[in-house]
C-alpha cells in the first residue's frame, strides 16, 4: 500500500490535493473519503472533479444519493453516504449508477462506519488540525 499524507492550510490547498490524487486514477476506480463532517471531502472531491474536466459546480447532494458530471472522456460519480449506512447492503442496485466502466466514483464516507465500500482501490482520510489545518491522508494499493 503506498500511502502518503499532506497538511493543508485552506479549502484550495485540499482542492489542489484533490486534483493530484485524480491524476492517479483510472477508468472505473471508487475512491472512499472518509472524514468527519466539514473535514473537506466535499471540496477534495470538488478539486478531482475539476481535474478530470468537470466544469458543472460540485455540489454536496443532500436530497439524492449521489450526483454524477460529465468530465473529459469519464463520467464523475460523487456519493454521499454520510446519511445512508448500510444502504449497500439493503438495496445494492442504488450505487450501480454510478459506479463501473465509464466512470471514477468518489464516495464519502462517515468516519465513524466501521463496514467499507467493497472495489474501493484509493481511500483518502481528512482530519481536522485545528483552524484551517487538514491532514490528508492518500492510500492506494500498488499498481
Ligand atoms: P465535508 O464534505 O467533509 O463535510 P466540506 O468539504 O463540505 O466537508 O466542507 C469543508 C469546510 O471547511 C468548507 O467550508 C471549507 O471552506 C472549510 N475548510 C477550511 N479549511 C479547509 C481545508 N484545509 N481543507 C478543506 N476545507 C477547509
Ligand atoms: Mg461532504
Amino acid at each position: 500500500m503506498a500511502s502518503r499524507s499532506i497538511e493543508t492550510d485552506g479549502p484550495g490547498e485540499t482542492e489542489t490535493v484533490g486534483g493530484e490524487l485524480a491524476r492517479m486514477l483510472r477508468d472505473g476506480d471508487v475512491v472512499l473519503v472518509r472524514g468527519e463532517l466539514g473535514a473537506g471531502k466535499t471540496t477534495l472531491v470538488r478539486g478531482a472533479a475539476r481535474a478530470l474536466g468537470v466544469t458543472d459546480p460540485v455540489t454536496s447532494p443532500t436530497f439524492s444519493i449521489g450526483h454524477r458530471y460529465p468530465g473529459t472522456g469519464v463520467t464523475v460519480s460523487h456519493l454521499d453516504l454520510y446519511r445512508l449506512a448500510g444502504l449497500r447492503g439493503e438495496e445494492p442496485e442504488l450505487l450501480d449508477d454510478y459506479l463501473g466502466p465509464g466512470r471514477i466514483a468518489f464516495v464519502e464516507w462517515p468516519e465513524e462506519q466501521a463496514a467499507e465500500l467493497a472495489g474501493a482501490r484509493v481511500r483518502v482520510t481528512l482530519t481536522h488540525r485545528g483552524g484551517d489545518r487538514r491532514r490528508v491522508d492518500v492510500e492506494e494499493p500498488e499498481q
